[in-house]
């Protein structure tokens, strides 16, 4: 046997196998997305999503006190209201009274050290269920809505959230709510995380139900990404890092390892966020209940594999279990 040929001796032992990993798994990687709705005692089990539920803020205590009590250090919003009056501008997205900015205010209050981020769109609220505001013939209106969008995000801060997330896909969105947090002055108090790779996945659809957001007629392929576009999404990337974006996201995560790598190489000095989307978690939920695998070694099989390809922060449905796990 030549020299060369050897490898063996550096992971036959279980700790020489983790010192192949360049970064390691932490608690502190995971961000919990979790649905707040509008009635305020809701704890609606969420059948297409194992273990989750649409939860009211007077429920917010007892669903997060424990996990925070494990090491649960941020979380992310998705309003979802199920009684408000939706109309073509989607009002109710940042109505003082409605789920999100309750909820931001309530967890400020509850847990002091808790990580708020909010996820910013309008396809919750608008009548016709797109992400933005829309032309007569039906296209998107882009200016408006990059305006409209803006505004609401500016909203989520001054409620106190840490973070916006933008998830519409709107050219410009970036910038625009990146200069009216400067001009609200929250340019220096609230990360803006740009969900800059989202691709227009099939693996959406336990999320739809979770959240009652499939528009009522077209989809959102015109401005989410083709899962072929590569380009599209380097390109996606270099633009929202340079119109402000705190952190970049790539939206699915397994499907699209090439893309973390991508943003990893194209924006090496900012955090790397990607969203493990409702139909990943589903599918591994799905596939370990057919006998296919170990639930919690295929979990961490996925996680590790985006942690591997650059990611620094994993949205996720898991992380309540690697809470305990970790
Ligand atoms: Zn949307």
């Amino acid at each position: 046997m030549d020299i060369s040929s050897i490898l063996q001796g550096g992971y036959q032992h279980p700790l020489s196998r983790s010192w192949q990993a360049r970064r390691h798994l932490t608690k502190s990687m995971f961000m919990y997305p979790i649905f707040i709705t509008d009635d305020p005692n809701a704890s609606v089990i969420i059948p297409s999503l194992p273990g989750q539920r649409r939860w009211g803020v007077n429920k917010l205590e007892e669903f997060l006190g424990p996990l925070v009590k494990k090491g649960l250090e941020s979380v992310i919003l998705f309003g979802v209201p199920l009684n408000c009056q939706k109309d073509m501008q989607g009002t109710p997205a940042d109505d003082p009274t409605g789920p999100v900015i309750l909820a931001i205010k309530k967890l400020r209050e509850l847990f002091p050290t808790l990580y708020i981020a909010c996820d910013v769109c309008l396809c919750e609220y608008t009548d016709h269920g797109h992400c933005g505001l829309l032309h007569g013939d039906g296209t998107i209106d882009t200016a408006p809505s990059v305006q409209r969008i803006a505004e609401v995000a500016v909203n989520y801060a001054k409620a106190g959230a840490h973070c916006v997330a933008p998830s519409d896909m709107m050219d410009g969105r970036i910038k625009a709510i990146k200069r009216g947090l400067i001009d609200a002055g929250y340019g220096n108090k609230c990360t803006l995380m740009a969900y800059s790779a989202k691709f227009a996945s099939s693996l959406y659809g336990p999320f739809r139900d979770a959240a009652g957001s499939a528009p009522s007629f077209g989809n959102r392929k015109c401005y989410q990404l083709p899962p072929t576009g590569r380009g599209l999404a380097r390109r996606a990337i270099q633009r929202d890092a340079a119109e402000g974006a705190d952190i970049i996201m790539v939206k699915p995560a397994l499907p699209y390892l090439d893309i973390i790598a991508d943003a990893a190489q194209i924006a090496p000095d900012h955090p790397l966020a990607c969203y493990q989307v409702s139909g990943e978690f589903a599918m591994i939920h799905a596939g370990a209940a057919a006998g296919v695998y170990d639930l919690k070694t295929m979990a961490f099989e996925s996680v590790e594999s985006m942690v591997r390809a650059g990611a620094t922060l994993i949205l996720s449905y898991f992380t309540p279990e690697f809470l305990e796990w970790l």
